[in-house]
């Protein structure tokens, strides 16, 4: 792809969705940036993993692109939202696609599973400043189930929600609920555990784990892990809310 400016850092994409509702308020521009260094069981984006694979952008070419969106992205209260993969993983990218949009009045969201290079702590201050909205993925609230879910300790996860709390930044959390993996009463209390005392959190979205993205697993010949679990149903995310209610 052609560069729009050479000094600009350049991110490594998996793939644009420029009509997504569902990755925080509004309609969003959706850039799914390449490479995690995660392996959750039940990824629905397997194809994200590989930190060579993709294609290249500048920030300015994304930028390009939102505006083209603009029209109806502003109507609805919208923005960019930038998945993955783990986005985390290409901070100075983020930093720079961020503060290119904020001076757009574009509003700017980050969908993350917080891990990212502890090298990168003072990037991740300024990419705190030019992001409106943190939606940060919190998949189990037991350590050694996080590590067996997603291969990665907990407390990065953790880390970042402190760091949110003390710069005051709003941020969403999800939790995909997995039938017998996460959903149990002693899942409920952790979960209430680590909401206890979160001020900025503006709300806890239950997500119910699907097989969508099994189709990849078996096309990247991956063994799936999950094959004998079911998706979860509207009875599974009301019984765990009730659960977390109750604490
Ligand atoms: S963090 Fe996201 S992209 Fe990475 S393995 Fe987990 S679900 Fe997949």
């Amino acid at each position: 792809m052609k560069r729009c400016n050479s000094k600009s850092h350049v991110g490594r994409v998996h793939s644009i969705e420029s009509f997504a509702t569902q990755d925080g308020p509004g309609i969003r521009f959706l850039l799914f940036m390449q490479g995690c260094v995660a392996s959750c069981l039940y990824c629905q984006n397997p194809d994200t993993w590989n930190l060579k694979a993709g294609f290249d952008m500048t920030a300015e070419e994304v930028l390009s692109k939102v505006k083209r969106c603009m029209p109806y992205i502003k109507a609805s209260g919208g923005g960019i939202t930038v998945s993955g993969g783990e986005p985390l993983l290409q901070m100075k990218f983020l930093v720079e696609l961020f503060r290119l949009c904020k001076m757009n009045n574009i509003h700017t969201a980050l969908d993350t599973s917080a891990f990212y290079n502890k090298h990168d702590e003072k990037l991740l201050q300024k990419l705190i400043s030019a992001t409106d909205l943190f939606i940060l993925d919190i998949k189990a609230a037991d350590e050694t189930l996080h590590k067996k879910i997603t291969s990665r300790p907990l407390d990065e996860v953790i880390d970042l929600l402190k760091i949110l709390e003390s710069e005051k930044r709003p941020y969403w959390l999800r939790y995909v609920l997995v039938p017998k993996l996460n959903d149990s009463k002693k899942d409920m209390q952790g979960l209430k555990k680590i909401l206890t005392g979160l001020k900025y959190c503006e709300k806890l979205e239950f997500l119910p784990y699907h097989t969508l993205g099994k189709h990849k697993w078996e096309y990247m010949k991956l063994k799936y892990p999950l094959r004998n679990t079911s998706p979860a149903s509207a009875q599974d995310l009301k019984k765990a809310q009730a659960l977390l209610r109750k604490g």
